[in-house]
């Protein structure tokens, strides 16, 4: 049993209040408790890194497995009700008992968001004195870990947050369904409406039954605001070591490329059986187009400045060119792995293409082509994971080398006017031996189930016998 997650965005419409939008006091609110609970989070983790021996302390227990006692890290739940009792004043102790009082500092603060920075503060202080220890272990001179900033988005409990959506029909007033959160207003807590951006896509993921959703996060742009609903599923998915025992085992192997930018191929009983090619739609040179611009305007301006992100539109366009194509190709791979349950999907361990001579926009290009194969490679191997389809690396050693008929070394080719020449960027494979000639994408991707059935070459590899003393 493994566990998928995803992220469902709602976002919140603070356009302006004639278009149907929340005013803009309801959007300085949203500033202001973000900024309050960045202080009561500085607050906190200042708090614990005050108490290191705490946050390592060990405390007793009873193993029932073992039937003896124990010893085990403490707990964050036993951490958090141990800080408040230290920190907050209550009717029976209105003094905290440390030099922190937290109820002075911040009074009428909801004990519902405490908790969440409480819970925030404690994992990046313990993130923090953990990569200390071992940065000090490791003897380095260089590169001490900061300590830990006190921004996050906030999270949203359910007592700080309520997104009523039973009863509202979209289709006639598209903006009658709001979310209620408790926020800060700089002088107090109370509760506001703030209208969302319902759409079917939202609520059929909202509502999946399939999905447990979570508490969301509030997360704040300079233009936009949005709920983060984390969500998660259970998927049931047979180890690779049982499939592999199926003889009529179903395998989905992709090859990823530039232009070609999935060659998927499914293979049964040793024969191939379907075969898709997802085309890059011109992604390839469009991106060239932006990024010669890009490269233009540097040279035009001198050295870019260092940490001041220039052209940002341009290279926003070209992540969301990016991002976008990653998705589609991944959900073309998922659809694939759908139509034969219980397959596997199989990736080559990604190597990057060296980027080195040519011009700058081009090496640029290769570098974003170069993301965007491992973006396809991450976000399939969710799709597919959510359907119970396990995916496998497999040793990319020549898939692309070796003729997948008869497993001899091969070149690629290419015609040009009628006359076959020999180039290493050929888009087609030869053999020599058996004079099989394929797409050279294809004959690689073929060669992936190879590769996952260690045929022909692709043996693991033996250890060399230790040396004698
Ligand atoms: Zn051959």
């Amino acid at each position: 049993m493994g566990q998928a997650s995803r992220t469902t965005k709602l976002l919140l419409d603070l356009d302006d209040r004639a278009e149907g939008g929340a005013n803009r006091a309801k959007r300085a609110y949203l500033e202001e408790t973000a900024k309050l609970l960045d202080r009561a989070r500085t607050f906190y983790v200042a708090f614990f890194l005050a108490h290191p021996d705490k946050l390592a302390e060990r405390v007793p227990y009873f193993s029932e497995q073992h039937q003896e006692e124990r010893e085990r890290l403490i707990s964050p739940n036993e951490l958090l009700t141990w800080a408040e009792s230290l920190t907050v004043a209550t009717a029976a102790h209105p003094h905290p008992l440390s030099s922190y009082n937290f109820s002075e500092q911040f009074p009428e603060f909801p004990f519902i968001y405490r908790r969440s920075v409480i819970k925030d503060a404690l994992g990046k202080a313990r993130s923090y004195l953990s990569n200390l220890a071992n940065w000090n272990a490791s003897g380095a001179k260089k590169g001490q870990p900061g300590p830990p900033s006190a921004r996050n988005h906030p999270t949203l409990y359910d007592e700080a947050c309520c997104l009523d959506l039973d009863g509202t029909d979209l289709r006639p007033s598209p903006r009658t369904c709001f979310a209620r959160l408790k926020v800060y207003t700089g002088t107090e807590w109370q509760w506001h409406n703030y209208p969302v951006k319902l759409s079917r896509y939202f609520e059929a993921r909202w509502r999946d039954p399939a999905w447990e959703s979570k508490s969301p996060k509030l997360i704040l742009r300079k233009k936009r605001a949005a709920l983060h609903f984390p969500q998660v599923k259970k998927v049931a998915a047979k180890k690779v070591k049982e499939s592999k025992a199926d003889p009529h085992l179903v395998t989905v192997a992709v090859d990823l490329n530039v232009k070609k930018l999935a060659v998927i191929t499914v293979r049964q009983d040793e024969r191939i059986i379907e075969t898709v090619f997802v085309s890059d739609h011109g992604l390839d040179q469009a991106r060239f187009r932006h990024l010669k611009r890009l490269a233009k305007k540097q040279w035009q301006s001198g050295k870019p400045v260092k940490s001041e992100h220039s052209n940002q539109q341009l290279w926003g366009h070209v992540r969301r060119m990016n991002e976008d194509a990653a998705h589609k190709v991944a959900r073309s791979i998922a659809n694939v792995c759908a139509r034969y349950p219980g397959c596997v999907l199989l990736f080559e361990r990604l190597r990057t293409i060296k980027p080195k001579g040519a011009s700058k926009s081009r090496r640029m290009n290769r570098r974003q082509a170069n993301q965007l194969r491992g973006k396809i490679n991450r976000y399939a191997k969710d799709k597919a994971y959510v359907q119970g389809t396990v995916t496998v690396e497999v040793n990319p050693h020549g898939t692309s080398q070796y003729c997948s008929r008869c497993g001899a070394k091969g070149e690629r080719f290419s015609y040009q006017g009628g006359k076959r020449i020999q180039v290493k960027w050929g888009k087609l494979f030869g053999c020599p031996v058996c004079h099989f000639e394929v797409d050279a994408d294809w004959n690689a991707s073929v060669n992936v189930h190879r590769s996952f059935y260690r045929e022909w070459h692709w043996q693991p590899r033996k250890k060399p016998p230790p040396k004698a003393a």
